[in-house]
């Protein structure tokens, strides 16, 4: 078996989905199971339309209707396939707007309407041209999760079930990604933004998939951002490590966690560009052959917050770091990067909530500083182990565009040099390294 996801810039429209139906026609073989994003654009406008009834009191789903609505027409498919589910939409945002209440619950449920309109128009689709499918919400067949509204995280032991249920099935599995349900019978949570790729994974991974395939708009994993760097090139082959160094520090082209279920039974992840199926895209696997190029990648992360806290009690005392990481933990802020010297400490995250009250919290421990809107670039590559003089080639290429570097670390691993500048500098500071490590 194969799980192929296509993201929702893969059925952005009618002629989309046709290129997908082809991609699939032509894996029939490989017994495919295919796991599937909202329409592109869909959960935003979900999102804003809630927002909206909590706002404004409006209860108006025109905008999404019309969205599904012209695809559905252009396919020619059954005018009423997701009739109900619209129905269900505009209950929700008629109670959004009558308790004026919209909890990470609720905004839950209503981004889940995205994938539930997708994987129905779709199965549909490829029914219509001699493919048996079949529409799946990913809950149905044992996606159960922990009850953290936004970024809920699987539970242990789904193998089986979905294994199972999956296994079960004569036709096409067309599955929701990004939703699941906080246990049988629980509230409709999500995996996060972007979190098809993590379905994909957790679903490969059950069924003891062949490869998982991630199908976008790109042909592949690349050097930087194409959006910043336009000749930025696919990358080959990267190994399990680069890649979750490089999902995790903002390649957006793979969803963070989608690496934890690969690795762990060991299975490949290609990503392909659904425009281009013939380009051989990035294949990635647990060790990449050797003699590769030293840096493979370089990622970024936008908009993430500087906590300083300087104190001279510091000073040759134990438990120190111990105490504020307690205060860390338990508000759950989630640490990126640190950096310490004698008497201050720096630390890095992209959470945004709480971060007042935790900086009146630390306060007892030192002198406090919050710098917000700064960037963290990440510069990947296994090679980087044995290589010498790759800092010294970031800091005079940085140098020479004029970006000042606020801080610098090098992960344990040491396949990562972690650096922040500020958010308006992000894109010299790109375009400068990846000038210095691939022209
Ligand atoms: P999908 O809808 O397929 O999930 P995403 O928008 O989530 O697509 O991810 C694909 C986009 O990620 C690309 O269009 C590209 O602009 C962006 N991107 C950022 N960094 C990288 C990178 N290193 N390699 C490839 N794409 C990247
Ligand atoms: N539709 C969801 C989002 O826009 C999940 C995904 O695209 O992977 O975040
Ligand atoms: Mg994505």
């Amino acid at each position: 078996m194969i799980v192929l996801k296509f993201g929702g810039t893969s059925i952005a429209d009618a002629d989309q989905i046709r290129a997908v139906g082809d991609i699939l026609e032509k894996c029939l073989t490989r017994k495919p199971v295919v796991i599937l994003s909202a329409l592109s654009g869909v959960t935003d406008t979900l999102i804003r339309l809630a927002q909206e009834a909590l706002e404004k009191g409006s209860k108006s789903i025109d905008p999404i209707r019309r969205r599904h609505q012209k695809v559905i027409q252009a396919l020619g498919i059954e005018e009423d396939i997701v009739g109900d589910l619209l129905q269900d939409y505009r209950e929700l945002l008629k109670g959004i707007s009558l308790v004026k209440e919209l909890t990470p619950r609720s905004l839950d449920y209503a981004m889940s309407f995205g994938e539930r309109f997708s994987v129905r128009i779709i199965a549909a689709h490829l029914c219509q041209r001699g493919i048996p499918a079949e529409p799946i919400v990913s809950y149905d067949i044992g996606l159960h999760t922990d009850a953290q509204f936004g970024k809920a995280l699987p539970l242990p032991d789904l193998d089986g079930p979905i294994a199972k249920a999956i296994r079960g099935l004569k036709k096409v599995p067309v599955i929701t990604g990004f939703i699941g349900k906080a246990g049988p019978g629980g509230d409709v949570t999500t995996l996060g933004r972007g979190g098809s790729d993590y379905s994909a994974a957790i679903i490969g991974s059950a069924i003891g998939a062949e490869e998982i395939q991630i199908w976008t708009d790109v042909d592949g994993i690349m050097t930087a951002d194409p959006e910043i760097v336009p000749d930025a090139r696919p990358i080959d082959i990267l190994s399990f490590d680069e890649a979750s160094e490089l999902a995790y520090f903002g390649a957006r082209v793979i969803h963070p966690s989608t690496m934890i279920p690969a690795i762990k039974k060991s299975i490949a992840i290609r990503v392909l560009n659904t425009y281009r199926p013939e380009a051989p895209g990035t294949l990635v696997v647990r060790e990449r052959p050797p003699g590769a190029q030293v840096v493979r990648s370089i990622a970024h992360k936008r908009n993430i917050t500087l906590i300083n806290i300087v104190s001279t009690r510091m000073l040759q005392q134990h438990g120190f770091m111990a105490r504020v990481f307690e205060v860390f933990a338990r508000r759950e802020i989630v640490i990126d990067l640190i950096s310490t010297s004698e008497v201050s400490v720096s630390i890095s995250t992209d959470s945004k909530g709480g971060l007042d009250d935790l900086v009146e919290e630390i306060s007892e421990f030192g002198r406090v500083t919050l710098e917000r809107e700064k960037t963290i670039i990440c510069v990947v590559g296994q090679g980087m182990r044995d290589a010498v003089g790759v800092a010294a080639r970031i800091f005079e290429s940085l140098g020479e565009a004029g970006v000042p570097v606020r801080l610098i670390t090098q992960g344990a691993t040491r396949i990562n040099i972690s650096l922040v500048v500020e958010n308006r500098d992000v894109e010299p500071a790109v375009r400068a390294l990846h000038r210095a490590f691939f022209d």
